[in-house]
């Protein structure tokens, strides 16, 4: 069997919050090892809302892993980005919604995969509203997760023991806000989502193309179009299926999922 092309590249990877740690034996089994880039990622959007982030997610992490390719001198770079606040199809539950973005200068492709989790600690509570700390703090899952603590005029990020909680918040005075710090190194629960989402993209790039042998073979898109099983009208924005397809040539195959019809219940002809 032929070796894959990555095997024994070396991509950089812009972080300053230890994700290489969690990456790095994922894309290991690919054969590709990771070098830490020191570029100050922080430069393109914080967590904590210091600087505002311009773009996409799949736009703010291509330019990190970019930004790591530019430091490094290496043509191959991987940069996360993640989106964590109030889930966009259930708005009352919060979700942990993770980019990982894979550019290769050698083949000219770029290639991100998204993994969504409701799987999240991010608590936020005002400090004044606080009833009981300690059931805030064990719903924050802490010191296992970390806290930011912050006033109008001053903030504490990775806090992660209680003796130095008590003395930020004897300190502090005013409008006081206690979070989770969603950072990857003070989030364990992030740090899994991170790693689900690796997975899925080295599982990606170990897939060929049949055609050019690019790796990266995977969903580009879905296709659409479904008849109701009772009338025989078509609801257009059914899933009919996928569409599998490369990241350099214009090779697609259509996978068709097991589902040929509509209920009735979603027909706009029998239930408009
Ligand atoms: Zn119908
Ligand atoms: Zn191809």
């Amino acid at each position: 069997m032929k070796l894959h092309p990555y095997r024994g590249t070396t991509a950089a990877i812009a972080t300053k919050h230890l994700k290489e740690q969690i990456i790095a034996p994922i894309f290991g089994e690919l054969g590709v090892s990771l070098e830490v880039a020191a570029v100050d990622t922080d430069l393109l959007g914080t967590f904590t809302g210091e600087i505002e982030r311009e773009g996409t997610p799949r736009e703010v992490a291509i330019r990190k892993a970019r930004l790591g390719m530019a430091a490094t001198g290496l043509p191959y770079g991987l940069a996360s980005e993640g989106s964590i606040g109030p889930d966009p199809i259930v708005p009352f539950l919060a979700s942990d919604i993770e980019c990982l973005a894979w550019v290769d200068d050698r083949l000219g492709i770029e290639i991100v995969e998204f993994h969504r989790s409701m799987e999240i600690k991010a608590v936020h509570g005002v400090l004044a509203e606080i009833a009981d700390l300690d059931e805030f703090l064990s719903k924050a899952d802490f010191p296992n997760h970390g806290l930011i603590v912050k006033s109008d005029a001053e903030i504490f990020k990775g806090v992660t023991d209680r003796g130095q909680l008590q003395k930020i918040l004897n300190k502090l005075s005013g409008y006081v806000i206690i979070e989770n710090d969603l950072r990857a190194h003070f989030s364990p629960t992030r740090q899994k989502n991170i790693a689900a989402v690796a997975k899925q993209l080295a599982g990606r790039l170990a897939v060929l193309c049949d055609a050019c042998e690019t790796p990266g073979w995977g969903v580009v898109g879905n296709i659409y179009g479904l008849e109701c099983r009772e009338c025989g009208g078509l609801n257009e924005k059914a899933v009919r299926g996928k569409l599998m397809g490369c990241a350099k040539c214009e090779n697609r195959k259509e996978v068709i999922s097991d589902r040929s019809f509509v209920a009735p219940a979603d027909c706009e002809f029998c239930n408009p």
